[in-house]
């Protein structure tokens, strides 16, 4: 069918720089994912009030390495995806799709 190349470009782009291991963990609030030593070094880009940066305390508390599933924004007002999910004011990144904490928001 002659896919083959079109296979492999395929798995070309989809193959996204993804180095979250472990350490990496999603904003509660924003679901922002970043890592943890991002959030200590930079907060969270959104949820400035949160004054997660330099906290460590704060961050291991508003974060959650406990995620699913993860979405690139580039710019929130031009994609589907930030339209999608809510994300169109928020900054660039890589959000969650959704969080299975077991802390909820208070
Ligand atoms: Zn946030």
């Amino acid at each position: 069918m002659g896919a083959n190349r079109s296979a492999s470009e395929v798995r070309k782009l989809a193959e996204a720089p993804l180095n979250f291991g472990k350490g990496s963990r999603a904003c509660l609030y924003c679901k922002l994912v970043q890592t943890y030593e991002q959030f200590i070094d930079n907060g969270c880009g959104n949820c400035v009030t949160l004054n997660m940066k330099g906290d460590k305390d704060r961050v291991s508390e508003l974060t959650t390495s406990n995620y699913s599933g993860m979405v690139s924004l580039l710019d929130g007002r031009a994609s589907w995806v930030g339209k999608w999910l809510r994300l169109d004011t928020c900054v660039p990144g890589c959000y969650a799709l959704s969080l299975h904490s077991s802390t909820s928001i208070r």
